[in-house]
């Protein structure tokens, strides 16, 4: 069957007011903390661990459930949760896998705040925290050491558009005590697949493609067998839970993604291919032109691209002419985040630890949203002409 049409089927709803069934398409939003027990029997049981039921608003409510379900089967999980936010999931992940005297790997590319996380609060408990080059694959052997627990990658990385080989890294760790972690926030699991590539960790920012909408923060993250339970013990313990009304949203968001990312994908690589062309534009960030420095890696390991990408500009103007160019746009909000059916442009200096070309340069990253692409093309070719 299709990925369209489980989406579409998945998870109707059940219960039982006047003995008769409810079914609605989407499931209901249950909302609560605590939860009544029918008797004694069932409260000492819960109090015991042993009741088999949900037992409190923490305990994952059902639309929570039924998220996870859905974007298990897509990913291709041994288990997911889903978490209040994409960082928080990210954040909680490295707190299951990590512990003082560990050694991690983090490719430089990484979103900003996993970076920050890292950095400021690992370390602090002192964990080890190395930087790997953005374009890493066989060469991680160089980077291992015997404490070496954890690797996370991002790939594409969300600003820089880096990928990494995740087939030669799963590769070159096997058969040690290390967990493969990649954030997927960028092609979701419709477009790649790491836990079939060998990663034991995939996690979603819920709040870019998956919602959809810019209305939603969410987080998820799709775990295989190998480490399975202990990602979830840690889940149980730290009481992580998240908004049933969100994962609500969220698995709508999910029956629609294969229609919304096809046009992301379609009016992303036309805009991309038509700034490609254009003379103020120096390169284009973006996997699926052949002239990506890692296209082969996409071609290979990728079934599809999603809609945001970056570009330089062939004479980097000052900041006057760049508001200009920037604020005469009328289609693209200026805003963070991405994945939105609204188109949106953000440009920032991006500062690397590894020499490269990207290193120190103006990117204008754009995340083009469900408009039609000729009137986002025509907005671009006007505003570009106040770089002039
Ligand atoms: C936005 C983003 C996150 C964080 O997601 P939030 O839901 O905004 O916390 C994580 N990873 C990547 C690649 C992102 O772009």
């Amino acid at each position: 069957m299709e990925t369209t049409t489980r989406l579409a089927q998945f998870a109707e709803d059940f219960t039982a007011p006047g003995g008769k069934r409810l079914m609605t398409v989407n499931p209901a939003v249950y909302t609560g903390s605590t939860v009544l027990f029918r008797s004694y029997k069932d409260l000492q049981n819960a109090l015991s661990g042993s009741y088999p039921g949900i037992n409190y608003g923490t305990d994952r409510l059902p639309p929570q459930r039924d998220f996870e379900a859905a974007l298990c089967e897509l990913e291709g999980g041994a288990a997911c949760r889903a978490f209040q936010s994409g960082i928080n999931a990210i954040i909680n992940t490295l707190m299951t896998f990590t512990k003082g005297g560990d050694h991690i790997l983090i490719c430089d590319n990484v979103y900003g705040p996993t970076a920050r996380f890292c950095q400021k609060v690992l370390t602090g408990y002192g964990v080890e925290v190395e930087l790997l080059p953005p374009d890493i694959g066989e060469d991680i052997s160089t980077h291992l050491r015997e404490t070496t627990r954890l690797i996370f990658l991002e790939s594409p990385g969300s600003n820089t558009f880096e990928i990494q080989d995740l087939r030669a890294v799963a590769e070159a760790i096997q058969g040690r005590d290390i967990v493969t972690v990649l954030d997927n926030t960028w092609a979701t699991p419709l477009f790649l697949k790491p836990l079939e590539l060998g990663f034991d960790v995939s996690i979603q920012s819920v709040t870019k493609y998956i919602g959809g909408h810019s209305d939603l923060l969410l987080g998820a993250v799709t775990v295989n067998e190998r480490v399975k339970e202990q990602f979830l013990a840690f889940y149980h313990l730290m009481e992580n839970f998240a908004s049933p009304a969100g994962c609500a949203v969220a698995l709508k968001g999910l029956r629609t993604l294969p229609l919304r990312l096809a046009r992301h994908q379609e009016s992303a690589l036309a805009i991309a291919r038509w700034l490609d062309q254009h003379p103020l534009v120096d390169t284009v960030l973006h996997p699926g032109l052949p002239s990506h420095p890692q296209h082969h890696l996409w071609m290979r390991d990728f079934s599809g691209s999603s809609g945001l990408f970056a570009f330089t500009l062939t004479q980097e103007p000052n900041d006057q002419c760049l508001a200009a160019f920037i604020d005469n746009l009328e289609l693209f909000g200026l805003g963070f985040s991405w994945g939105g059916f609204r188109s949106l442009l953000t440009a920032s200096r991006i500062k690397r630890n590894f020499p490269g070309p990207l290193n120190n340069r103006l990117l204008i990253r754009l995340s083009i949203g469900l408009e039609a692409k000729q009137d986002l093309i025509n907005d671009l070719e006007q505003g570009l002409a106040h770089l002039l």
